[in-house]
């Protein structure tokens, strides 16, 4: 076990090369409000107080990763212990490099599987000179899912494009105090860089959701607004925990090509109607990325059964449609079922991989690979 609670230094902000040099126990939230005086921030936002080096290792991303990237796309070095003990730093503070193999992108994402990440140098962005917020309801997720798609095909770039079920809804109303209508609801961001070109966007998507049957669209949310609703969709997985002491949640990380989001959402309609199953569907769906959550009496270990036999399907649907089993909560173990479904003959070279990097096996063993 390793405590990295107090490695959570900020050593460098270079703030004209856009970069901070960081340990791996820094909590991202606390990296940003340092930077709050620059301009500058560290644009994943996985939400829960995660550290560079978890979201390092899961290469994290959130609701702003459909027009930022993910944790992938801001590590410009790293500095990190090998199983033989050995720290190697690898990576360039150049914004672009031909150089060598990209062991950055090997190191992001593998779970702590093939070396202990002890420094990292991120890329920062800079803060958004305007943005604009709205909010729109449907009458089903369906009709929602498919205005999501039209919103992207039609190039508007949104910075965060959520969607969220009515019983989320209805829970963040309780929670945290908000008054919106209990319908699917899709939360949506831009930035730009003059207000009416933000407003130019926004009735555009305004017809886009129009056309697509929306019930209610209210656009220029101010800041304070958008940040209340913001943080409600952050704290939206706690709030589920809290409410549901008597129950396990079974949680989807799927995502797939945005073409086939709505064949997603058809495929789940045909899983749960006509179930007794409470679940929440959370999406950050610009990103084609669904978290169905089920819930689960704790001790039913014949409907957990069923429910992971839901999900299965679900998983196998989504690679049918090119997606991918996580898009962003890690294989880790209760994913290591799909892995040979998903990455076929490539399976055998990450395992390679992890035997270079790790032969005894010691990195948080069992972790990615089926037996
Ligand atoms: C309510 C809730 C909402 C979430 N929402 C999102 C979301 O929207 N997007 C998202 O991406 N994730 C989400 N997550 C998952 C998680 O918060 C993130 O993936 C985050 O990156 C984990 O960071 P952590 O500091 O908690 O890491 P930990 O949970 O401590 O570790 C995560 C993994 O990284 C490894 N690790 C940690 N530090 C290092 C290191 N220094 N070197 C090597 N390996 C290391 C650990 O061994 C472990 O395998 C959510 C989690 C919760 C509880």
């Amino acid at each position: 076990m390793l405590d990295f609670s107090e490695m959570n230094r900020i050593l460098a902000i270079r703030e004209e090369d856009f970069q901070a040099d960081v340990e791996p126990g820094l909590v991202y939230q606390d990296l940003n409000e340092k930077l709050k005086h620059t301009g500058l921030f560290f644009p994943p936002d996985p939400g829960a107080r995660a550290t560079l080096g978890g979201m390092i290792a899961n290469n994290a991303s959130g609701t702003r990763t459909i027009y930022y990237g993910s944790t992938k796309d801001y590590v410009l070095k790293l500095s990190v212990a090998l199983a033989n003990g050995e720290i190697i730093e690898m990576g360039t503070r150049a914004s672009k490099t031909s150089s060598g193999y990209d062991l950055i992108r090997l190191f992001v994402g593998s779970e702590g599987t093939l070396g202990v990440v002890v420094g990292a140098t991120v890329r920062l962005a800079g803060l958004p000179a305007e943005y604009s917020a709205a909010i729109a309801n449907f009458p089903s997720i369906a009709k929602a899912g498919r205005a999501v798609f039209e919103i992207i095909r039609g190039g508007l770039n949104p910075a965060a494009l959520e969607l969220l079920g009515p019983e989320c809804v209805e829970l963040m109303n309780r929670e945290a105090s908000l008054e919106l209508d209990i319908l699917p609801t899709i939360f949506m961001e831009f930035h730009g860089s003059t207000t009416s070109q933000l407003a130019e966007i926004l009735q555009m998507a305004e017809d886009i959701c129009g056309e697509q049957g929306c019930r209610s669209f209210q656009p220029g949310l101010g800041r304070a607004e958008r940040d209340r609703i913001f943080q409600a969709r952050h704290d939206l997985g706690e709030m589920i925990v809290r409410n549901h002491p008597d129950e396990h949640i079974k949680v989807m990380d799927t995502a797939v090509p945005i073409s086939a989001y709505s064949e997603v959402i058809d495929a789940i309609d045909q899983e749960i109607d006509g179930t007794n199953l409470k679940t929440y569907y959370i999406s950050h769906a610009g990103n084609g990325n669904i978290h169905l959550n089920i819930l689960c009496q704790k001790g039913d270990r014949k409907l957990w059964g069923q429910i992971e036999e839901i999900v299965d399907r679900l998983v196998g649907k989504t690679l049918e449609l090119g997606g991918t089993a996580t898009g962003e909560h890690g294989i880790g173990l209760g994913k290591r079922k799909y892995m040979v479904d998903e990455h076929g003959s490539s399976l055998q070279w990450m395992r390679q991989i992890k035997s270079v990097f790790d032969p005894n096996g010691i990195l948080n063993p069992g972790k990615i690979f089926p037996s």
